[in-house]
């Protein structure tokens, strides 16, 4: 409807990142899977053999975890649940277990202002969070 559109754009503030551009196609990706609520690729830079990205359609209101509110729940849970079957299905062969991640503000390590959910596996993971 007209009146959602035009709230969505008020709610949307936020500018655009790469990640956008990834949604859209414009730039590609290493799609690992996609549904009309979340996308996840492999990191361009990858930390360990396993390295997978979640991110969130629609970012608005979600340019960081901290920004979340009550209105997100689902998509949230959504993000969770492919990260734990993301981390069962490509890290099988490897071990038992993986890493999963929210890099939030710039204090945090976060370069991409789009929430996403890092997947680390296929190695042993170190104890420190430096
Ligand atoms: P950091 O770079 O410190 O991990 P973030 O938590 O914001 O910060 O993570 C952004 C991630 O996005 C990085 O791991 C980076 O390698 C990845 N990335 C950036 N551009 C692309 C791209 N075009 N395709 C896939 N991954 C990308």
């Amino acid at each position: 409807r007209w009146d959602d559109i035009w709230l969505a754009g008020l709610r949307d503030t936020a500018p655009s990142t790469i990640f956008d551009e990834i949604i859209s196609g414009d730039i590609p990706a290493d799609v690992v899977r996609e549904d009309e609520h979340v996308l996840a690729f492999r990191d361009i830079n990858p930390m360990a053999p396993v390295h997978v990205l979640i991110i969130p359609k629609d970012r608005a209101g979600l340019t960081s975890l901290r920004k979340a509110t009550a209105e997100h729940t689902n998509i949230l849970g959504r993000m969770l649940l492919a990260a734990g079957e993301i981390a069962n299905d490509e890290t099988l062969g490897f071990g038992d277990g993986a890493r999963i991640v929210i890099n939030d503000g710039p204090d945090g390590g976060q370069e991409v202002n789009h929430l996403h959910v890092h997947v680390l596996g296929g190695r042993k993971m170190g104890r420190t969070f430096g």
